[in-house]
């Protein structure tokens, strides 16, 4: 949705070719920024929106199977079929009108589904220019992870400070409260903005006995090895308090969910 919205905020005609203009950019999509599968298949959402009510698939005649109509087809199917899919004409056209819709209901979907970190990287990857997005903090979650880790980064140790206001610090929720959880601060993590960026993009995760783990995928040079690798197996720095350490289940989300081997 998110990939539809940004294109028609670019300019694109209502209707996207499957196989031209869906599949390979809505693969990558995937890829990178949803949950860790092993296999990804952009023929699923493409073809799932159809009974939200707004949506429109042309040329599926030939690819519904007439025996199991609820079976999905294939990306393969969808492509030898020509299948195309986009918003209504009602819908679209009110797009078209109002082009602030996009960008409230891009908005919308990227607050419930993703941590800011990772809207973040999604704006730019989609090129959408949302540059007055309004994000709901929770203060009091990050005043409790930042004392709790003594205001240093867990990875790194990171703590600068300008005076008495810490720069470029966060507190990560380690299982995203787009799921549901609540701001626990054994579900937070304080992090520098570059360990929390990784940590939520999948490149850093932790294993049970909170060792750091690298995705295979990191690279770069001498900075990435010093940052990154070098960190690679070594303990997080844990809160004074034993109350405030991370809980099992929490890890174990990020784990399952978001690190990328
Ligand atoms: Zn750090």
């Amino acid at each position: 949705m998110l990939y539809v919205l940004s294109q028609y905020k670019q300019g694109h005609k209502r209707l996207f070719d499957y196989e031209a203009e869906i599949e390979a950019p809505l693969l990558d999509l995937l890829t990178r920024f949803g949950p860790q599968r092993t296999h990804y298949y952009p023929n699923m959402p493409f073809w799932r929106l159809k009974s939200d009510g707004f949506w429109q698939l042309i040329n599926t005649e030939n690819c519904i199977n007439l025996e199991k109509p609820s079976k999905e087809p294939t990306s393969k199917q969808l492509a030898s079929c020509q299948v195309c899919d986009g918003f209504d004409e009602q819908t679209y056209h009110y797009l078209k009108k109002h082009p602030l819709i996009i960008d409230q209901l891009a908005e919308q979907i990227l607050s419930q589904y993703f941590p800011e970190s990772v809207q973040d990287n999604l704006i730019n990857q989609l090129d959408f220019g949302l540059t007055e997005f309004n994000r709901q903090r929770d203060p009091k979650f990050r005043q409790l992870v930042l004392r709790a880790y003594n205001y240093q980064c867990a990875i790194c140790g990171f703590d600068l400070r300008h005076d008495a206001i810490a720069i470029g610090l966060e507190a990560a929720h380690v299982k995203w409260k787009q799921h549901g959880e609540p701001c626990l601060v054994n579900n937070g993590l304080a992090l520098c903005s570059l360990h929390y960026s990784a940590f939520d993009m999948g490149a850093m995760g932790l294993d049970s006995s909170l060792k750091i783990k690298i995705s295979n995928g990191v690279n770069g040079h001498q900075m990435v090895e010093k940052l990154f690798w070098d960190f690679e197996g070594k303990n997080i720095l844990l809160p004074r308090s034993k109350e405030d350490y991370l809980h099992d289940r929490f890890i174990e989300w990020h784990l399952r969910e978001v690190f990328r081997k």
